[in-house]
């Protein structure tokens, strides 16, 4: 039986068989109710690098969600080809594929040509507001600050909870991306935060739409105003205050012993160092940064605390190469690369640490530290109802799968550059922003 290309593939055809990898896979959902799942759907490229887009009806699903990994290849037979759709494109092709019952699929052991790992539609931001054709698009870009879940108006009458990411491309233009409800609710920013920087980041099917607002929502405060807010109804927002280092507090230590998987700070109260969520520490802990900054503008002062990967970033040395390699390891002594924080102007984005028991004062923690904050970014934005997948791109088995949608899928690249990539899906009737 002849392998058909998936660019040779028509509409309203049997195919017979065809060879391919399967890129991503997600359940797209109901508009109207989260819970219920309209369709299986997966992006799946052959030797030639053609792509397509692929469905199932979930009552198939049982049948052939166990067997569809991605990152395998795989020899599927008798799948129909339909007209692809007309709107929220998810790859640009004629067709579209369906699974139906009496479709056989087989992962096999490939020893062809290479066979691409990714199909992606990439988007040049300049290019996201001209965009209407219908198609979905995939994004990539650096991390350059998140805004966290807030609620807003994403429709006549409905508040839905937000999350927004701010993306660079290599030319430093901006889009934002717009997660809304559950993706938004559900989304893990706390392994995001603790990768090394750069992030970079890849959004898929996202539909451009137009920017309202601008960056300025991520509220600008001065010392004053931040310090008059209350903390327990700012508990998810961010925000971007305009400060400069005038000294260090070296009272408090510059950096903690960590947990490698948690950063938590360890117990040695009884000898050997544990983790109050992952029990005894195997090896070196993890020297990790808690610099208590004080800040000031022209008329108040106060703390900011520059941690973990934000302060690797601003110092750009990672807190084990400054304790171990260049023997820092005195912890209320500032290594000379700490000390020169003091004078420096910034724009920080800062978010209010968790309530204490013990004082009505809450910990002003950096997140970002922003340079130029003046250009207005251009968007990208998902609607409500698109889904995130459940299954994610899979090159590395060790991070295989998170099980709820808006898990970061997160591939080690090198000691110093990760990737994250997590998907969202096509939606079939999007409502209009
Ligand atoms: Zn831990």
């Amino acid at each position: 039986m002849e392998i058909t290309p998936l660019g040779a593939i028509q509409p309203f055809q049997q195919v017979a068989k065809i060879q391919v990898r399967l890129c991503r896979i997600w359940k797209t959902k109901d508009q109207k109710d989260e819970n219920e799942v309209k369709s299986i759907d997966c992006v799946m490229v052959d030797v030639q690098g053609t792509g397509i887009h692929a469905t199932m009806e979930p009552k198939i699903k049982s049948f052939f969600m166990p067997k569809l990994i991605p990152g395998t290849i795989y020899e599927i037979q008798e799948i129909v080809a339909v007209r692809n759709r007309k709107f929220n494109i998810v790859v640009s092709h004629e067709a579209m594929l369906e699974f139906r019952r009496k479709t056989k699929v087989k992962a096999i052991q490939y020893d062809g040509p290479a066979m691409p790992l990714h199909f992606f539609n990439f988007i040049k931001y300049e290019n996201i507001a001209a965009s209407k054709d219908g198609q979905l698009k995939d994004v990539i870009g650096y991390l350059e600050g998140i805004q966290q879940v807030q609620r807003q108006s994403c429709n006549r009458n409905q508040i839905e909870d937000k999350m927004e990411f701010i993306l660079l491309d290599d030319r430093k233009n901006k889009a934002r991306v717009t997660l809304w409800a559950s993706y938004a609710r559900t989304f893990d920013q706390q392994t995001l935060e603790a990768q090394s920087h750069p992030i970079i980041v890849v959004f898929t099917s996202v539909k451009p739409t137009n920017f309202r607002g601008g960056i300025q929502h991520l509220q600008k405060k001065s010392l004053e105003e931040l310090l008059l807010l209350n903390p327990n109804d700012n508990q998810n927002n961010h925000f971007i205050c305009e400060a400069t280092i005038v000294d260090i507090d070296t009272k408090p230590r510059w950096c903690y012993k960590a947990c490698h998987t948690c950063y938590k700070k360890l117990d040695e109260s009884t000898g050997a160092p544990v983790c109050p969520q992952h029990g005894i520490i195997n090896g070196l802990p993890l020297p990790w940064y808690k610099i208590h900054c004080i800040v000031q503008d022209d008329v108040e002062q106060t703390t900011f605390i520059l941690m973990g990967r934000t302060a690797e970033k601003a110092l750009n040395i990672t807190c084990y190469n400054l304790f171990y390699e260049q023997e820092n390891s005195n912890p209320h002594v500032l290594p000379t690369v700490v000390s020169n924080l003091i004078g420096c102007q910034k724009l920080f984005q800062v978010r209010f640490g968790k309530p204490k028991l013990s004082s009505s004062r809450c910990d002003l923690i950096v997140t970002y530290i922003h340079d130029d904050f003046s250009q207005s970014p251009i968007a990208l934005t998902l609607s409500s109802q698109s889904s995130l997948s459940q299954t994610l791109e899979n090159t590395s088995k060790s991070f295989q799968t998170p099980s709820t949608p808006g898990t970061p899928y997160i591939e080690k690249k090198s000691s110093t550059k990760r990737k994250l990539a997590f998907q969202s899906g096509g939606e079939e009737n999007p409502k209009t922003r």
